[in-house]
């Protein structure tokens, strides 16, 4: 994948099938998808890859235990087969996570075995692992800090978890393949209309700061918690139709308090659950939700929501977390859609919503990650009909999201074995990588997404950041002033993911 390639392709295309706003997991898995069915596709996204809200899901692939709670059996239903495809497909950036939920009381232990359980068979022909009863000896092995004192036993149930972001750029990737042109860092700013029809758009390139108009048969916006902006653009009488609401987790080193099984927390203070997960050798606890008012591509975790999990998770454990343990906080907007009276976010529908505009625009929005396969599947075929596009079946239950790539000729690059952070096995090798293959321009999309040190531990990636920008300025070409100035703007953003509270 390569940035300057797909620039030329978009310079050369007169008019395209399918043109996607929004380059996170939705517009990504159309892309795909669109591509695949044989229709010439471009996806335009005004920041990196999974920038926004695609980065900082809980990495869970699953049906959700909360949705069976509140009774909404099609939805974990179609979310667990989808978990089957997501592990087959991409074993790289994906893997089995086994949770134990704590029984302090025989009668909400009956309540969530039989639950648990009911998750499992509900996975039928995909089911990933059995639920079972473990004794309170086997639970402590695991999670050995856990509260002994009343504890039964818990129960163990598995799901999925995976990488977001790089699953994000490998569906790119997957898309480009098959000839799909994906651009990074290139914004939707305006629409083309001929009256009230919206015939293409206009996108600015703020890599080198060019406008360009791309007409399509059929635009779909993918744009997230972003979707009313461009509906009221395509339609300036629109009532915004998103409620968002964020979401905090807290990242922390995974000691002897946590082994290898996640810990899932069944009722928070607020009615939620909570899980404290291993996740690329540390420990992600989250996650929150709260209504929130403005949404940008980068929100900063409320920290009453940092002391919220704190205090959750700590109801739990014999040895409490300190504000001192956090070493990344990250948060994220759910793309909500809102529900007539309710005034909860966390009781908003999960289900993905597709909306065909005055204008012609395709809306999708709302969903989860674990479905974003599907979502382009039902997209697809719905706008197909409306469109003249190809009608070929879906194909991408069996697309292999695995990417390698060829070796670096070392002389020229000395450094390229050596690690970026002593505390990571990231290499310079991957930096080059990201460069090369995965349309990476700034040491942000390097240490952010396609690494993850930034949401594993802020500092580090603090301190890995000169070395990855002096290597980058060397591949990209790029001059002193560009290396100082994003050595700044990355310190900046990562001090926002380190977390300073007011009180104590
Ligand atoms: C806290 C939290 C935890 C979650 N945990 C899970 C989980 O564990 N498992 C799970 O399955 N789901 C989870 N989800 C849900 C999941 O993350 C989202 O449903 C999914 O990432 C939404 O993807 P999206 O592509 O619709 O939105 P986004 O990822 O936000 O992508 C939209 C993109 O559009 C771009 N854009 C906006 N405006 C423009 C424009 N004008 N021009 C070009 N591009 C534009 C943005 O930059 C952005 O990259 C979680 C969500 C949150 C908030």
């Amino acid at each position: 994948m390569d940035r300057n390639v797909m620039l030329q392709k978009l310079s050369a295309c007169q008019k395209c099938d399918v043109l996607i706003i929004g380059g996170g997991a939705t517009g990504l898995g159309i892309a795909l998808d669109a591509a695949a069915r044989g229709n010439k596709t471009i996806l335009v996204e005004k920041s990196d890859f999974a920038k926004a809200t695609s980065s900082r899901s809980t990495k869970l692939i699953h049906g959700g235990v909360r949705y069976l709670e509140q009774g909404n059996i099609s939805l974990v239903m179609e979310a667990l087969h989808e978990r089957w495809h997501m592990l087959r497909n991409a074993p790289s950036c994906t893997s089995l996570v086994h949770f134990v939920l704590p029984v302090y009381n025989l009668w909400s232990g009956i309540y969530y075995y039989t639950g648990l359980k009911l998750y499992e068979w509900l996975s039928g022909w995909y089911r990933i692992g059995r639920t079972r009863w473990m004794d309170k000896q086997e639970v402590l092995a695991q999670i050995p800090d856990l509260k002994a004192e009343h504890l039964l036993g818990g129960v163990l149930y598995h799901d999925g978890q995976f990488n977001d972001s790089l699953l994000c750029i490998r569906l790119a990737q997957a898309a480009a393949e098959r000839g799909a042109v994906v651009i990074n860092y290139m914004e939707c700013t305006d629409l083309i209309k001929s009256g009230d029809n919206v015939m293409g758009i206009k996108a600015v390139d703020s890599c080198q700061n060019k406008e360009y108009s791309i007409h399509a048969r059929c635009i779909i916006n993918a744009t997230g918690v972003f979707g009313d902006e461009i509906m009221t653009k395509e339609n300036p009488g629109h009532v915004d139709i998103m409620s968002p609401s964020i979401g905090v987790h807290v990242v922390v080193n995974k000691d002897e308090r946590f082994k290898d099984y996640g810990l899932l927390v069944p009722r928070t203070t607020d009615g939620r659950v909570l899980f404290a997960m291993p996740w690329m050798g540390k420990v992600v606890i989250g996650t929150t939700d709260s209504p929130s008012k403005n949404h940008t591509q980068e929100p900063k975790a409320p920290e009453e929501d940092v002391w919220f999990i704190l205090q959750n998770i700590n109801r739990y454990l014999s040895r409490k977390l300190q504000p001192s343990d956090i070493q990344s906080v990250f948060a994220g907007i759910r793309p909500l859609v809102k529900g007539g009276k309710q005034d909860k976010t966390s009781s908003l529908s999960r289900s993905h919503t597709i909306i065909q505009g005055p204008g012609g625009i395709w809306t999708i929005t709302g969903g989860k990650w674990t479905t974003y396969r599907k979502m382009a599947e039902d997209l697809l075929n719905r706008a197909s009909a409306f469109s003249g596009l190809s009608m070929k079946p879906c194909s991408t239950k069996h697309i292999s999201l695995e990417r390698s790539y060829p070796p670096v000729e070392a002389s020229e690059f000395p450094e390229i074995h050596e690690k970026i952070h002593p505390s990571f096995d990231y290499r310079y090798l991957d930096v080059y990588n990201a460069v090369m293959y995965e349309m990476a321009q700034y040491p942000e999309d390097v240490l952010a997404r396609r690494t993850r040190i930034l949401f594993l531990d802020a500092k580090a990636a603090q301190e890995a950041a000169p070395g990855v920008t002096r290597f980058m300025q060397k591949l990209l070409h790029k001059d002193e002033n560009w290396a100082a100035d994003q050595i700044q703007r990355f310190n900046t953003l990562a001090s926002q993911y380190i977390f300073h509270p007011s009180t104590q």
